[in-house]
């Protein structure tokens, strides 16, 4: 038997998700996977690497219930918010019985992680405003363990209604884990949901550092929940998640200067945003622009497949959502430096116009 064949059923059938990096590229300037656009030097402090690290590093972690302003047993550390994600579904879902459900268009590593373990996937897309279509929700919930809520969503880039989280929450109570993926929550702060932790024990909050934070090569993120999710979580966990190195800067990015030096980048950020918004305001193979509380800008374009590969060719590495539900023609771009966001513009501007009916 070929090993193909002795792998499970799951796994076969599996179209694995598409990460920035794996779709290549050969760029100069990389807006595709929401990444901070400028590095941010850090030291080691640890040489302990003879030994094993800590499990929940003390430091990373009131580190971060200090910054989100919750308690240290209210957060759990891990590679990433995709390992998160993973031990949701790891330690909720019954494989091949329970569901997940989520709503797209949104993040693809949802349902990845779901079928890797063998658990359903339940699709409620959102409305033409991409908020939450609560009804179709209900209806799907019986056999859901999981909810995955974006909000800002990735890659349409909007805060999803906080009374429409209440209701979800409150039909949830007892019977499913809602999820809130906060990835982006640094760029409107103000639309976390770290308060309501203390009114729903089923509420999960992710976060990462992958972001604002600007480390998303050190792959580490955040699970905020009740002291009682987070004990289970700890069950499911791998025994070392963090390597000593990425404790160790992790530690430092979230000090109290490392909270500001954040900030500051979010202000700086914000601004770019404004810059390129603004420019693509006057591009003609523009149709749309979806409003963005995050660190990407979602936009419709005439020709849209034509325009990603022209600026492939050119370096600048954009991310498609065109084959994403609803999202045809979209491409999304990540907010870089004011050059970058220049780049994107001159090059767009660029474009021969060419008709809608054109647009593969
Ligand atoms: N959730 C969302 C919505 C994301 O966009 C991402 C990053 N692509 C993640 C989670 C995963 O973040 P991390 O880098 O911490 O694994």
């Amino acid at each position: 038997m070929k090993s193909e064949e002795l792998a499970r059923a799951a796994v076969r059938a599996l179209t694995p998700y598409q990460s920035a990096r794996r779709l290549g590229g050969n760029g100069d300037v990389w807006l595709n996977a929401n990444e901070y656009p400028e590095a941010v030097a850090f030291s080691l402090t640890q040489q302990t690497l003879n030994r094993y690290p800590e499990c929940q590093p003390a430091a990373v972690i009131t580190g971060y219930a200090a910054y989100a302003g919750v308690k240290p047993d209210q957060v759990l550390v891990s590679r990433g918010a995709d390992e998160g994600i993973e031990l949701i579904i790891r330690t909720f879902c019954e494989p091949g019985q329970d569901a997940i459900i989520y709503c797209p268009p949104t993040y693809g590593m949802y349902s990845v992680s779901a079928e890797t373990s063998g658990v359903a996937c339940r699709t409620v897309p959102t409305d033409e405003n991409w908020q939450l279509d609560l009804a179709g929700i209900a209806a799907q919930l019986d056999g859901a363990k999981v909810v995955f809520v974006c909000s800002p969503n990735n890659p349409t880039g909007q805060v999803i209604n906080p009374d429409d989280m209440r209701t979800l929450l409150e039909m949830t109570r007892g019977k499913a884990i809602v999820v809130a993926d906060e990835a982006y929550i640094e760029f409107c702060p103000q639309a976390t949901l770290s308060g309501w932790l203390a009114d729903y024990p089923h509420l999960v909050i992710l976060r990462t550092l992958s972001k604002a934070f600007a480390l998303a090569g050190l792959r580490c993120g955040f699970t905020l929940a009740s002291a009682e999710i987070i004990a289970l979580l700890l069950k499911v966990i791998a025994p070392y998640p963090l390597s000593t190195p990425v404790a160790d800067i992790a530690a430092q990015a979230l000090t109290p200067q490392g909270v500001a030096a954040m900030r500051e980048r979010v202000t700086t950020l914000l601004l770019n945003r404004r810059q390129l918004i603004d420019g693509l305001r006057d591009t003609p193979c523009v149709e749309q622009i979806f409003d963005s509380e995050t660190n990407y800008v979602l936009v419709r374009l005439t020709a849209s497949s034509a325009v990603f590969k022209s600026l492939w060719d050119q370096g600048i590495i954009l991310r498609d959502q065109n084959k994403q539900p609803g999202l045809s023609g979209c491409l999304r771009i990540t907010v870089g430096t004011r050059e970058e966001c220049q780049r994107v513009l001159d090059a767009l501007n660029k474009q021969p116009s060419l008709t809608a009916a054109e647009n593969p």
